[in-house]
């Protein structure tokens, strides 16, 4: 799939509803690492319907909101245990199911991009059929 000029067809990758119309963040899991940085993508742009856009914002706002507790946690334990390891060992266990929770409420997802190509992940066959033709690779 070249890159930039995507379009993404007018249903709901979540629950396959005609109508979608609410933008939602779709962001790659797999960050690349490019000169002395990570280069991530995001589009800004995937239409949800109503329901499972706010869904899909309401988990995302949970899992930042774990992460932040967690972080915290980790922190407090490093100080009171005089460790930075104890504390890293408190923030690294929870990562996985929030990173889990993440990504099985994810409907799209980029899976590798570069600088000419992105692979996009969707969870409905059906989606992938549609974002095809509305995409003209048939
Ligand atoms: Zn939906």
């Amino acid at each position: 799939m070249p890159s930039r000029s995507v379009s993404f067809p007018r249903i709901c990758p979540a629950c396959l509803a005609p109508g979608a119309s609410e933008p939602v963040l779709a962001t790659s899991d797999t960050n690349r690492f490019k000169g002395f940085y990570f280069q991530s993508l995001t589009f800004n742009s995937v239409p949800y319907c109503t329901v499972c856009a706010a869904r899909f914002k309401r988990v995302l706002k949970w899992v930042h909101f774990g992460a932040y507790v967690v972080l915290a946690l980790g922190i407090a334990v490093a100080v009171w245990k005089r460790s930075i390891w104890d504390g890293l060992f408190v923030v690294v266990i929870p990562c996985v199911p929030l990173g889990w929770i993440a990504q099985s409420n994810t409907s799209v997802s980029i899976s590798e991009f570069d600088d000419k190509s992105i692979v996009f992940r969707f969870r409905h066959a059906e989606y992938a059929v549609e974002f095809r033709k509305v995409n003209g690779l048939s």
